[in-house]
């Protein structure tokens, strides 16, 4: 079966000699090789304030602390997602308030989200999921008029694009995951990219129980309770291996993508999905419209193909308590939608395979 997901990792002789070293070099904390992955993650995105997390969960939460969201504030999120985007939220005290979705891409509406902002929204926190970018024109313009910070969860959309700039530059807060099957594997890890120093000096002290690194440790004194989300010296010599070959990878997304853009196009029982004015996704899934939606998944996975949504939509975990029946696009959205494989392990003869597999029919 060619699967939806697949972690990548650089050959052994790359990677173990690398690994051997750092794990025998008496020094496996955060330290010298943490610091090395974040100055190349920031000179990659084009964000010096660029904050290396042991999860993409964590950066998400300090993400949320860092705004000050706190027991009865809400903020707006979307719940086609993976589950970390809004549990995060319910960790700080706050309420979600589901936003609707655009019909056409899946991805939270601008609209919607004005609609849902009271008095008590902290936030706005917005997915490109599968690596494709949400409207970022509007939901800025939104985050102006009523001052309210905007976070990216952009753990798809590694080497994503807004405006000519990789995803990490556009909002005061952009959370990436260095999970197995992203498009970047730490095997686990996360990313921070903040906008000023401020936000930095203050993520830096939370993601180490509160205490400032270069201040000697006899010395130090904490004035806020942080937590234990940084990264080691371990997982950040997997990711700077990873580097090496990163770009080389994340374009087997995309020219996958670009290929079944082109190739589907105007194929019957198949509606592609637009992409927002200014915005280049990094296709971390391949997501579209299809008819007949279980008759499509048979149809592929009786060929050895893959295909089906990847999350459940969060609004049905109770713990999010949300009313039903607010996001009628989103309803419809979920009954059609589906991924087909699009990532690096995906070679040039199998996706043409899997479109031959798809005009013939289901
Ligand atoms: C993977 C993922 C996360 C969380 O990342 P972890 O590194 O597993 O904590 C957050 N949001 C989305 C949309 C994800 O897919």
């Amino acid at each position: 079966m060619i699967p939806l997901v697949k972690p990548f990792l650089p050959h052994r002789d790359l990677l173990i000699p690398r690994l051997e070293q750092i794990i025998y070099s008496g020094y496996i904390a955060e330290g010298q090789a943490v610091a090395e992955f974040e100055q190349k993650l920031s000179e990659l995105i084009g964000n010096p304030y660029c904050l290396t997390m042991n999860s993409g969960t964590a950066a998400l939460h300090i993400a949320l602390l860092l705004i000050g969201v706190k027991s009865g504030d809400e903020v707006i999120s979307t719940a086609l997602t993976a589950e970390p985007t809004n549990t995060t939220i319910v960790l700080t005290g706050a309420n979600v308030v589901f936003a609707d979705v655009d019909l056409a891409t899946g991805l939270i509406a601008p609209e919607s989200i004005e609609n849902c902002i009271t008095g008590k929204t902290k936030a706005i926190m917005v997915v490109h999921y599968g690596g494709m970018v949400c409207n970022m024109h509007r939901i800025n313009a939104i985050s102006k008029k009523y001052n309210i910070p905007v976070i990216e969860d952009a753990a798809h959309a590694f080497m994503s694009s807004f405006n000519g700039q990789y995803i990490g530059n556009n909002s005061p807060y952009t959370c990436f995951s260095f999970q197995a099957i992203k498009h970047l594997t730490t095997v686990v890890g996360g990313l921070l990219c903040l906008k000023n120093e401020d936000d930095y000096t203050r993520a830096k002290k939370l993601r180490w129980f509160g205490l400032d690194k270069n201040v000697a440790r006899l010395k130090s004194d904490i004035t806020e309770a942080g937590y234990k989300y940084h990264m080691n010296n371990v997982n950040a010599t997997v990711g700077l291996v990873q580097l090496e070959c990163i770009k080389e990878n994340v374009l087997r997304y995309i020219q996958n993508g670009l290929f079944y853009d082109k190739q589907l196009k105007n194929v019957h029982g198949v509606i592609l999905l637009p992409y927002y004015e200014g915005t280049e996704p990094s296709y971390w899934l391949y997501t579209m419209k299809v008819e007949r939606r279980e008759d499509f998944i048979k149809k592929l996975e009786d060929n050895g193909v893959a295909a089906s949504p990847l999350h459940l939509r969060n609004d049905r975990h109770s713990v999010f308590k949300a009313p039903q029946g607010m996001t009628p696009n989103l309803d419809q959205f979920y009954e059609e939608f589906v991924h087909i494989p699009c990532g690096w392990w995906v070679t040039e003869y199998e996706r043409q395979q899997i479109v031959d597999l798809i005009k013939s029919g289901w």
